[in-house]
């Protein structure tokens, strides 16, 4: 895309000042659920700015109300509070100083493999590359390696009970390649929670809102954890807003204690206007059942791309319509996938350093454009792969 402005968008595709048009197979930073060019946020936001457009972070005003208990209903029973703010690195920030207040304790548990986000403490919690460079960023968050939630546990009792305040974790660690947790992960996860009196935050920054193929990503493990941090397609990208649902056994501490957490922004105007649209969008165009149809054809695709290139692909995994396949090859190889995707003016996220491509198209894409995103996927990493 260098060399050109970006100067528009008509749903998944994005215009260049050249002319040329790319398709967006990855919806930019997984945000863009409902592609560019969505009429109903865009009338939205436009009656917003011309209705109210400022606010002070304490003010009443119907999107905000209307926002909050509209994220309540889809949350699982008993959450009743929601903290808005900017975007997803903030909105675990809050949910690590609410958990820290609740519980009265310090330590945090994450997992490698993990992003939370790119602000101190969320970098703390981030078990990638991110997160060296700029320790220790915050003290006391230990990080799980595996699959396997023996490990969780074991690590739970020796780091003592009682001196754990949450687990931050993904439904499917997204951006470190689309990990899928074992069947018990999340039960036994929970389970181990509740025996240390410890938080279970589910960070549904990249998951929520029907990426894989439920409106939350933690729908699919039959548990309910105690906080759940939402962004990206909160709005589908079309203005920032981040937020924190609270269950009521953790909201309920604020009854009488003050939670300083004060934020310029919080629940702007058009923020909360763009999310009841996105949400109203979703539900509109029955977005999170499609996604979940929509799963068979994304990971046959990739399937396919690991059957033709067997030496270069392999491992195709996914969920809703969020994929990865496992890529490798030397730097050749990704030099000339990179430009092959170029070739093909297709966009999805590539990683060299994981050894992955993953796949997150908007959830309103036609099947055709669905298909033919595939298509240029599968032909440029032939293309990589046979050049070799
Ligand atoms: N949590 C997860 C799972 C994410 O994928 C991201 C962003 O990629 C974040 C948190 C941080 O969100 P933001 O970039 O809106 O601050």
């Amino acid at each position: 895309m260098q060399g050109a402005d970006l100067v528009g968008g008509e749903g998944p595709e994005l215009i260049m000042g050249d002319g040329s048009r790319w398709l967006d197979m990855g919806s930019l930073s997984y945000q863009a659920s409902l592609g560019q060019s969505h009429a109903g946020v865009i009338a939205a936001i436009a009656s917003q700015a011309s209705q109210l457009c400022l606010a002070p972070p304490n003010a009443d005003f119907p999107a905000k109300r209307e926002l909050a208990a509209k994220l309540l209903s889809l949350a699982p029973k008993g959450f009743n509070k929601v903290f808005f703010t900017v975007g997803g690195s903030e909105a675990n920030e809050n949910a690590m100083k609410i958990a820290r207040l609740v519980t009265g304790r310090l330590k945090f548990l994450s997992r490698y493999r993990s992003y939370h986000g790119a602000t101190l403490g969320a970098l703390a919690l981030t078990g990638d590359y991110r997160r060296p460079p700029v320790e220790p960023a915050l003290g006391g968050v230990i990080h799980i390696l595996g699959e396997d939630p023996a490990v969780l546990e074991e690590t739970m009792e020796l780091e003592g009970p009682g001196t754990i305040a949450a687990v931050f974790m993904e439904p499917i660690p997204g951006a470190n390649g689309v990990h899928l947790p074992r069947a018990d992960y999340w039960p036994r996860m929970r389970a181990a929670c509740d025996a240390h009196g410890t938080l279970l935050v589910a960070d549904e920054v990249l998951t929520g809102f029907g990426r894989t193929g439920r409106c939350f990503g933690f729908e699919h493990e039959g548990v309910v954890p105690d906080m759940i941090t939402v962004a990206k397609a909160l709005t589908a990208g079309y203005a920032p807003l981040g937020a924190v649902l609270v269950h009521e056994r953790v909201a309920e501490h604020f009854e009488n204690e003050v939670l300083y957490a004060g934020l310029t922004n919080y629940a702007h105007p058009i923020g909360c206007a763009a999310a009841l649209a996105a949400l109203e969008a979703y539900e509109a165009e029955g977005l999170y059942t499609r996604a979940a149809g929509l799963e068979a054809v994304l990971l046959g695709g990739l399937k396919n791309i690991c059957q033709a290139n067997p030496t270069a692909a392999s491992a195709a995994r996914g969920r809703g319509l969020l994929g990865a396949v496992d890529l490798k090859g030397d730097s050749r190889f990704w030099e000339r996938l990179l430009s092959a995707l170029k070739e093909a003016h297709v966009l999805i996220h590539i990683s060299e350093r994981r050894g992955t491509a993953i796949v997150a198209p908007a959830l309103n894409m036609s099947e055709e454009q669905l298909a033919d995103g595939l298509q240029r996927i599968a032909t440029a990493v032939a293309t990589a792969a046979s050049e070799g």
